[in-house]
């Protein structure tokens, strides 16, 4: 596990000396089931199973704070990521069905045209969820003043963009 994900991320993890840093900053520690210090050890101890199973990895939320803490240069976001795609890879059962639905329909909209298209990324996210009736006002306001476009825009260096994707899947 520790060789699949330094492979994926480029990171040393054995550098990990377990100081917390990452997790005392963590502004979403308290909704996790392992805080992100813990996810650290547990890929020391290759415990595949869990960490694959674990919310941490779709709750967190990429913002860095951990990774700017740490006084041993792990880039924790990446590790994240990186096990969000190893989860997917897999075939584990995301813990977070509703935030693993959010992101792919991010993703989707990100590989389609290289930017989110709000409105279609929440339509396809409804879709998939079931959740059609939640933030419909908080989207109604939104269009209303301007923040929602209602067609999408592709971005200029789509062919960048393709070929980002493709060096994921392969
Ligand atoms: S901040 Fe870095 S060294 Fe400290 S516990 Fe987190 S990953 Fe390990
Ligand atoms: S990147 Fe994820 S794990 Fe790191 S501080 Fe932000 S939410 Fe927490």
């Amino acid at each position: 596990m520790i060789e699949r994900i330094a492979e994926l991320t480029g990171n040393e993890i054995y550098r990990c000396y377990q100081c917390q840093k990452c997790s005392s900053g963590c502004p979403f520690a308290q909704y996790m089931d392992f805080p992100p210090a813990v996810i650290i050890r547990m890929i020391h101890f290759g415990m595949k199973e869990k960490l694959l199973s674990s919310e941490t990895i779709w709750v967190c939320a990429s913002c860095e704070t951990c990774t700017t803490r740490c006084p041993n240069e792990i880039d924790i976001a990446h590790i994240m990521d990186a096990l969000r795609q190893e989860c997917v890879r897999e075939g584990f059962k995301p813990a977070g069905k509703n935030v693993y639905l959010f992101h792919s329909a991010f993703m989707s909209s990100i590989k389609s045209y290289g930017r989110v298209h709000e409105l279609g990324m929440l339509g396809k996210y409804k879709l998939k969820s079931g959740n059609f009736f939640d933030d419909l006002k908080l989207g109604y306001d939104m269009y209303k003043k301007g923040k929602i476009k209602l067609f999408p825009h592709k971005i200029k260096g789509m062919r960048d963009i393709k070929k980002i994707f493709k060096k994921i899947i392969n």
